[in-house]
């Protein structure tokens, strides 16, 4: 079956009335015929049936068994982070999430979970720092803002030789795009806030396991720490599901013709983009994806603060501001937004430079994104013009 009717499918109408629409259990509690007696739902933490549908249609999206929705991404990866234990170490991506570094950082760290950041574009740098406490491994591909990809079968296969678990922050990709659980990952998280929900309505996050028994202990993490999803904002995110695929084909398309288009373009240094040619693991992205995502990030010429400021505050379409994956293009300038928190040496480190400019692409027309981008692309070459001939 095609994917998408098999998605629409998957969304249950109601027996009780015939209501298309996903009804919104908004209730705390459930009543009992007689004590444990219910009709399988007893507290909206431990289990509400507008979350349920969301939680068990993302599962499937994922090719996982269990699922479990968040208030947020965060609380998702935190989710995660509570099935380890003091002493035990995770092995992460350097280029990771900011929220995510901060949380393992400045949260775990004092509870005696250690983090190894490494580069895992390349196999051999996560052989290499595996220990014996290694019981985590933590990648993204695409990676944010950069859009650096890892392999992550062959992670999948260092991280199960050495006994550890492999969970992917899949929320660039979406997916539509990749399933790591497909690949040998045992868990997927999602900032559902931004392609899952797919209009900049709302923060949510979700867990998808590979096995049941995993699914288990982050439903248990999931009733005992308590950060649950909304049943309004869980129907928001279902509602979102429903053009997912539609949504995410459209980024995709118009994110290759603006990522060509700023290739060629002469105040542009270079192009971050895994369906470019030119992006150095572009092989292992078409291998391991169906296509290349609706992110793009790219590097002014003579990067500085004062030309990135005056090129994102002069687009039209592209609307200045930090999240992704919603309908309308985002511009943002990572470090002075996203990672501005993150010390400008490292943050440098990671390729995140002055000039380095992210765009989200929306579902406008691209040539009109493209005829937006010139014009803002022109006007700092005009000033950067203006500016060296008084200086001659
Ligand atoms: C936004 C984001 C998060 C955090 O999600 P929130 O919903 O903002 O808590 C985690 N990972 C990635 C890759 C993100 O883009």
């Amino acid at each position: 079956m095609n994917n998408v009717t098999s998605l629409l499918n998957s969304i249950p109408t109601d027996p009780l009335t015939g209501a298309i629409s996903v009804p919104i259990y908004q209730t705390s509690t459930f009543i009992q015929e007689a004590p444990n007696v219910n009709k399988g739902y007893d507290y909206s933490r431990t289990g509400n049936p507008t979350r349920d549908v969301l939680e068990r249609v993302v599962a499937k999206l994922e090719h996982g068994t269990t699922g479990a929705a968040f208030g947020s991404g965060l609380a998702a990866i935190d989710a995660v982070v509570k099935l380890l234990k003091s002493g035990d170490e995770i092995l992460a991506v350097d280029d990771i999430y900011g929220g995510a570094f901060r949380m393992f950082n400045d949260i775990y760290q004092k509870f005696g979970i250690k983090v190894n950041y490494v580069d895992t574009t390349k196999v051999e740098n996560v052989v290499d720092a595996f220990t014996p406490d290694t019981k985590l491994v933590w990648i993204e591909s695409p990676t944010n803002p950069t859009l650096k990809i890892s392999d992550i079968a062959a992670i999948a296969s260092v991280a199960h030789a050495n006994d550890a678990l492999l969970c992917v922050d899949n929320t660039f990709a979406s997916p539509v795009l990749q399933n790591p659980l497909e690949l040998g990952a045992d868990i997927v998280v999602h900032s559902a806030t931004k392609y899952l929900g797919g209009h900049c309505d709302l923060i949510a996050g979700i867990v998808v396991t590979k096995n049941e028994e995993l699914g288990e202990k982050i439903k248990y993490i999931q009733n005992a720490s308590g950060a649950i999803l909304g049943p309004f904002d869980s129907w928001l995110i279902i509602r979102g599901l429903e053009t997912l695929y539609v949504r995410v084909q459209r980024h995709c398309e118009s994110a290759l013709k603006v990522a060509q288009y700023l290739e060629k373009h002469p105040a542009i240094e270079k192009v971050f983009y895994p369906g470019l040619p030119s992006h150095v693991n572009h092989d292992v992205a078409a291998k391991q994806s169906k296509a290349f995502g609706g992110m793009i990030s790219f590097v002014l010429k003579n990067d500085t603060i004062e030309i990135a400021d005056e090129l994102v505050t002069s687009t039209k379409c592209f609307k200045l501001a930090e999240s992704l994956g919603g309908t309308k293009s985002l511009i943002c300038h990572p470090a002075q937004m996203t990672h501005a928190s993150m010390p400008a040496e490292i943050r440098k480190s990671h390729g995140v430079s002055d000039g380095l400019v992210r765009l989200s692409i929306g579902l406008e027309d691209p040539e009109d994104l493209i005829a937006d981008l010139e014009q803002a692309l022109n006007k700092i070459l005009k000033s950067k013009k203006e500016k060296a001939a008084l200086t001659a």
